[in-house]
């Protein structure tokens, strides 16, 4: 075979037509064959980081049972949130298969009284699945335009939990709370425009369905001259969080139980569960209380908290993985010190928590105010031992103002 008749085993050209034909074994391959191939392989690797993103999914009772680990009680929400959890992920490994059945959404709503675990419900996935966590409150949002934060800074919150990796921040998870708050304010639609309520209402519901956003990275209201990087929220699992202070009315009324019924009832009740009306809690009652079936048709898992005992309470002050007892007790290791508290101190700050009826949140508040002392002048003094005991507890209380956690309502 002559020189001038040497052809790419891939095209075809003849090696005149070519710039460089390179030798193999016993094939050759031209510079055009060469590039195009680059590209393939480019294109390709770029096609796999793409769908890279893998939530290390576990089965729902898996997810439960580290939930148990860090939330004390609320049976059914963990239960429910561990199987929308595990449904929204299949989804979106279901979408790289290019399946043709659909699979909804799983976002979600918990509905509960303040401090009883909503918040550290979604922390708590988040952690065991490794995804970023967005928490943000309703009651800033505003309608674009108005005083406020746009409904997009969620969005930029997102991303910055997620260290700015775009993919890691679509397949995140968004916190709202006090959604509950952006509810109408009656159930007849004024003519006025309701800046923080409906307004935000309608705002948000593309974020929740799934929508291209312009994110400005940097959050802050967009400006023009800010560059925007883009985010797909379809994957983003929305879960929202609100006390619906005096639902249980509503409830009650469409039970027909406010007057002989529930009394009636309550003869059979043998747990937590059982005594809360927002067992019953469903989409109608949520939209009497003012939010707009579109937003409610877009969180379709719901569940409710129980209020949290006083057993619960002295619970979660000792047996979760960060039980604040634990924290502690090894906040003072530290300096050498050995931290015990007795259980009648625990019930003490237990019954003034359950008081000031604000769930669990007061716990670390008043923990804070009777250690305050001590955390300030043992690891500058010779002592090693601190035992907490009720009178301990409660002189340090006389002594500071914990009125502010009484909560409002
Ligand atoms: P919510 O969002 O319902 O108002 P949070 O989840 O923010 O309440 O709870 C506030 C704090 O109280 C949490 O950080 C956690 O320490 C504690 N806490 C509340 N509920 C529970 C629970 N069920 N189990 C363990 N800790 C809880």
């Amino acid at each position: 075979m002559s020189e001038e008749e040497i052809l790419c085993s891939f095209c075809g050209r003849a090696k005149s037509q070519t710039k460089l034909l390179i030798a193999g074994l016993d094939a050759h391959i031209c510079d055009i064959c060469i590039s195009q191939a680059d590209m393939i392989v480019k294109d390709d690797e770029a096609s796999k980081e793409s769908s890279d993103f893998t939530v290390d999914l576990k089965p729902p009772q898996e997810i439960k049972n580290f939930l148990d680990q860090h939330v004390i009680g609320q049976e059914q929400a963990k239960k429910t949130l561990a199987v929308a959890v595990y449904n929204h992920y299949k989804r979106i490994n279901q979408r790289k298969l290019s399946d043709d059945i659909e699979i909804q959404k799983s976002n979600l709503l918990l509905v509960g009284p303040t401090g009883t675990g909503k918040t550290l419900l979604a922390q708590t996935i988040s952690k065991f699945l490794n995804v970023p966590i967005a928490i943000v409150d309703a009651t800033v949002l505003t309608e674009a335009g108005y005083v406020g934060e746009d409904v997009e800074s969620i969005l930029s919150k997102l991303l910055q939990a997620a260290e700015f990796d775009v993919e890691k921040a679509e397949n995140g998870i968004v916190f709202i709370d006090e959604i509950d708050k952006i509810a109408r304010k009656s159930d007849n639609p004024s003519i006025t425009r309701d800046v923080s309520g409906e307004g935000v209402q309608q705002a948000m519901l593309k974020l929740l369905e799934g929508t291209t956003v312009n994110v400005p990275p940097k959050g802050g209201r967009k400006h023009p001259d800010q560059k925007f990087i883009e985010l797909n929220t379809s994957n983003i699992l929305f879960i929202a969080g609100g006390a619906f202070d005096g639902i249980d009315k509503i409830i009650k009324t469409r039970l027909n139980l406010q007057s002989i019924g529930f009394k009636s009832s309550e003869k059979k009740v043998v747990n937590d569960d059982e005594k809360n009306v927002l067992r019953f809690v469903n989409p109608h009652d949520i939209r009497s209380y003012g939010l707009i079936p579109e937003i409610i048709g877009r969180l379709p898992v719901m569940c409710h908290l129980n209020p949290l005992s006083k057993d619960a309470l002295k619970d979660i002050m000792t047996v979760p993985k960060n039980a604040l007892v634990k924290q502690y007790t090894k906040l003072f290791e530290m300096d050498d010190i050995e931290f015990s508290i007795t259980p009648s101190a625990i019930d003490y700050i237990v019954e003034k928590a359950f008081e000031f009826k604000i769930g669990a949140r007061g716990l670390r508040t008043l923990c804070e105010a009777i250690l305050n002392d001590a955390m300030f002048n043992l690891p500058s003094s010779d002592t090693k031992e601190l035992k907490i005991t009720k009178v301990y507890a409660d002189h340090k209380l006389q002594n500071v103002d914990i009125s502010h956690l009484k909560a409002v309502s």
